[in-house]
């Protein structure tokens, strides 16, 4: 734990990172004998690709996530493309998706040559705004991508009927939602594939890149299987195109070794994230309008990948609290139809107008599992004192 940072609100520390972002080492302090075990492990056995240490890695987060089946891969955005990839997702096919999201959704579908169709969010949870999707399902339309964005799902239940009604592959991007729930369902398990990321800064980090996808059906396992190794089945005889995807053995060994503490770990972000419900209401800064607090919605299970606050002056603001030592970060300062190399699909300024006044208005704020109660109150006290409140 950091509450040992004794902080003193009257002496601002430019130069001094107060309340990081993100504190990676806080954690790492507490793991670090586990995940040396089993990094040494993968060591002595020498089976680097693949092997024991993967197959453990894909039975437990297969398990955690409500699926019967996991395969790892090199990482989260390889996730997302090998499950397209698996369903023939090519050009002249069109996928449904946000634009309010990390580059790696709408860049995979790119990347296969298909074209992204975005469907504008919802103001509250910035996730896709259900009741737009099928206006925009066309004859062409293959897949539909939900992005369970900060950690909260999506409207699982509205997009599964749209897929239903159209015969359509769902893609959870879960990327920032491991062990998140929508009604009691794990993020995940709910569509055709779940799609995880591994990064660092996910909530559950390896030592690099690493990712997952889970399916509840055996075929699409296989296939998966086949893809990340070349498409080769049996070995140096290939049916089908594939690459490279598969996930390191240590890196596998480090996601299982830290897995255990993955519920604690949540518990410690939602405990945060009413903490600041609480300081910014106490500020009186919800009352006037001056932050927007995160829309949790009911029957979820939000796991906090980020607390993400809704200000007028948002970048005065991000500027003010770096001078102060407080890490914030935008997610997303571009939303993905205004990407300079999406320029080819004609979009313009006002097409998706709500993520584009996400982009203008959002700022994360610390809220890993680590943050003490003493740096959320430092943090609330000077986004008070920029309003001048
Ligand atoms: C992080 C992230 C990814 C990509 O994961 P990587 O492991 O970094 O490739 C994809 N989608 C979303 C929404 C993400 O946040």
């Amino acid at each position: 734990m950091s509450t040992s940072t004794k902080i003193d609100p009257k002496v601002p520390s430019a130069a001094k990172t107060v309340v990081p972002l993100l504190d990676l080492k806080a954690q790492h302090a507490v793991v670090k004998d586990e995940v040396a075990k089993a990094v040494q492990a993968v060591f002595e056995s020498q089976q680097f690709v693949l092997g024991p240490a993967v197959a453990e890695c894909e039975k437990k987060i297969a398990e955690y996530s409500g699926c019967p089946f996991g395969v790892g891969v090199t990482s989260g955005t390889d996730a997302l493309l090998v499950a397209m990839m698996a369903e023939g997702i090519g050009p002249g096919d069109e996928v449904i998706t946000t634009p309010y999201t990390f580059f790696a959704t709408a860049g995979s579908v790119a990347r296969l040559g298909a074209t992204p169709v975005f469907v504008d969010v919802c103001p509250k949870t910035c996730n896709l705004d259900v009741s737009q999707i099928e206006g925009r399902v066309t004859g062409r339309t293959k897949a539909i991508i939900p992005v369970h964005l900060y950690g909260q799902c999506a409207d699982v239940d509205a997009i599964l009927a749209v897929a239903g009604r159209h015969k359509l592959v769902v893609i959870e991007d879960a990327a920032q939602a491991i062990g998140s729930e929508w009604k009691g369902r794990r993020a995940g398990s709910m569509g055709d594939y779940g799609c995880f990321s591994f990064f660092p800064s996910k909530n559950l980090g390896c030592a690099g890149d690493g990712g997952m996808v889970v399916t509840r059906d055996a075929d699409r396992a296989e296939k998966l299987r086949v893809l990340r190794a070349h498409g080769s089945k049996p070995k140096y005889y290939h049916k089908i195109i594939g690459g490279n995807f598969r996930l390191d053995s240590l890196q596998a060994a480090v996601v299982t070794a830290k897995l255990p503490y993955l519920d604690g770990w949540t518990a410690g972000r939602q405990a945060n994230a009413r903490r600041y419900r609480r300081l910014f209401e106490e500020a009186g800064l919800v009352q006037e309008g001056l932050v927007g607090l995160p829309h949790e919605l009911p029957d979820v299970r939000h796991i906090y990948n980020q607390f993400v606050i809704r200000v007028p002056r948002r970048d005065d603001l991000q500027a003010y609290l770096k001078e102060q030592g407080i890490g914030t970060e935008i997610y997303y300062p571009v939303p993905m139809h205004l990407q300079e190399c999406f320029a080819y699909l004609g979009h313009r300024p006002g097409d998706f107008p709500q993520s584009e006044a996400a982009a203008k208005e959002t700022l994360a704020l610390p809220i890993y599992p680590e943050l003490s109660d003493e740096q959320a109150r430092y943090v609330v006290e000077k986004i008070r004192e920029f309003f001048g409140r």
